[in-house]
């Protein structure tokens, strides 16, 4: 009988509350989020540094705006979702859950759209199979 493909709904499905979009600083984008996210908005780079983006010493950042990243909104996440970096894509399922429990335990207590039901071990068995379905596996 043919093995069914694993779901990213096994193990994850966000419940949108933006907690990994709130803090001090954001994830760095490199030069291919900068080329999606400048086409996704039809921006310059000149106007990315003006409006959106925080670049210190050439790392690209978005700007922080009340704690948050400054293109979360309350009512309807993120706004740039097609042309948000890989990194934002692919949180919260990143590969340290696979080397470390305790990258697994960090992860799950701080995104609460993560299977909370499943072991660790569970969790890792459905995470490698699509990862072999999928090498950039986006959320
Ligand atoms: S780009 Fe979007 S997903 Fe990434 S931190 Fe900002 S609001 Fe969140
Ligand atoms: S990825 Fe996790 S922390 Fe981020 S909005 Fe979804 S459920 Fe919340």
């Amino acid at each position: 009988m043919k093995k069914s493909p694993a779901q990213l709904s096994d193990i994850f499905t966000c419940t949108r509350c933006g907690y990994c979009c709130q803090g001090e600083t954001t994830v760095s984008l490199d030069q291919e989020d900068q080329a999606r996210m400048m086409a996704e908005l039809g921006l310059s780079r000149e106007e990315m540094e003006e409006q959106y983006w925080r670049v210190t010493e050439g790392v690209v950042q978005m700007r922080i705006v009340d704690h948050h990243c400054i293109f979360y909104t309350a009512e309807s996440g993120c706004a740039v979702h097609e042309g948000r970096p890989w990194r934002c894509g692919q949180w919260p399922l990143h590969p340290s859950i696979l080397a470390d429990e305790d990258n697994f335990r960090t992860i799950r207590e701080s995104c609460p759209g993560i299977n909370q039901e499943l072991s660790w071990e569970q969790f890792c068995g459905v995470f490698r199979l699509l990862l072999e379905q999928d090498k950039r596996l986006l959320c």
